[in-house]
């Protein structure tokens, strides 16, 4: 037998594709979400800046109660990671391919978020590293946690000299390391830093050992300690799906939608990092929200959405 069409088809189960879950699976619609297992919030030691958890969550917490929220309500979630997107001309339908399976849908919801560009350094001291705070990746969420500390970013044009002065209302020690050769400014962005009074080494730069809370940085000019390093190296968007069916991209390479989530492509709404916006959970969660809203109408515009009594 076929399998049904669902309403929705929601790839990312991040912040931006559960809260999405929850809303359409309490709008009685039939939806799958499907999960590559990688979102950035798992990454999150411990979150404190999302409203409602005045001593802070941790992001795997997070993620498990917002999949348990929307699992309560009907959604069905599946690890996997989806290859292919396709849709059929004749009947404006959605097929996602993965692994072994496959689903049909009449909208799709990319929710498929980014990945940070990591520092070079050994994978298991990253891992240790960020799990302890002394290597970060988002100073709007965790700046505040490093106030008064010592604080290395890694970065070499003007994103990074932003994040560093961004960081300066923080502490008062920054330092701004070039990642892989010597430190190219323009005069602007090198007035910037002494105006904030804000260190500057060459690359190549290698975090090489953490000691105790501290984490050890090799560069051009010798080691420096630090409390945290904080990366500014920029992101990569999970873009492929979106373009395999042709939705458009802004000029960030972050999938363009209305102010309503819908990308220029009928059926296919975005949400969350993959949409150019405020790289957050809160940001990720109200356009999961407005997405999954906007659907529901849409929807209802096809076909209206009448709930049958009970007795039927
Ligand atoms: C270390 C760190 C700390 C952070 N701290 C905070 C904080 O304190 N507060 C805050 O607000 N924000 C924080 N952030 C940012 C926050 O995690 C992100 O903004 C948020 O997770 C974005 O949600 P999203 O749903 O858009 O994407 P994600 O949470 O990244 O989820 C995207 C999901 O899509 C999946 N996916 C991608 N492609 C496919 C595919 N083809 N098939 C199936 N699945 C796919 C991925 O595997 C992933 O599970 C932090 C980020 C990092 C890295």
């Amino acid at each position: 037998m076929d399998e049904p069409i669902l309403d929705c088809l929601i790839i990312g189960g991040g912040p931006a594709g559960l809260t999405a879950a929850i809303y359409l699976a309490r709008f009685h619609l039939d939806i799958l979400v499907v999960d590559g297992g990688k979102s950035r919030a798992s990454w999150i030691p411990c979150t404190r800046n999302v409203s409602g958890f005045p001593d802070g969550i941790n992001g795997e917490e997070l993620l498990q109660r917002m999949r348990d929220q929307a699992c309560k309500y009907g959604a069905k979630i599946e690890t996997e990671f989806v290859t292919k997107l396709e849709r059929d001309k004749e009947t404006g339908h959605f097929t996602a391919t993965w692994g072994s399976g496959e689903a049909s849908a009449r909208t799709v919801l990319l929710a498929t978020g980014v990945t940070n560009r990591r520092p070079p350094m050994d994978e298991e001291l990253h891992d240790d590293a960020l799990a302890r705070g002394l290597v970060r990746y988002c100073p709007i969420c965790d700046g505040y946690e490093v106030t008064d500390k010592r604080v290395g970013v890694i970065g070499s044009d003007s994103h990074g000299v932003a994040e560093a002065v961004f960081i300066r209302s923080f502490t008062a020690d920054v330092t701004l390391i070039a990642p892989d050769k010597a430190m190219r400014l323009g005069p602007e962005d090198r007035k910037k830093l002494k105006d904030a009074a804000i260190e500057c080494v060459d690359g190549p730069t290698q975090a090489v050992a953490t000691t105790g809370e501290c984490i050890v940085v090799d560069t051009a000019e010798g080691h420096y300690t630090f409390d945290t390093i904080y990366p500014a190296l920029g992101s990569d968007t999970h873009t492929q799906l979106a373009e395999m069916v042709g939705a458009d991209l802004s000029g960030e390479s972050c999938v363009k939608v209305d102010s309503h989530q819908r990308t220029n492509l009928a059926g296919v709404y975005a949400a969350g990092d993959v949409v150019i916006g405020l790289d957050q959970i809160s940001h990720a969660m109200g356009e999961g929200g407005v997405a999954a809203t906007t659907i529901r109408n849409d929807l209802s515009k096809e076909r209206p959405l009448l709930r049958e009594s009970p007795g039927q």
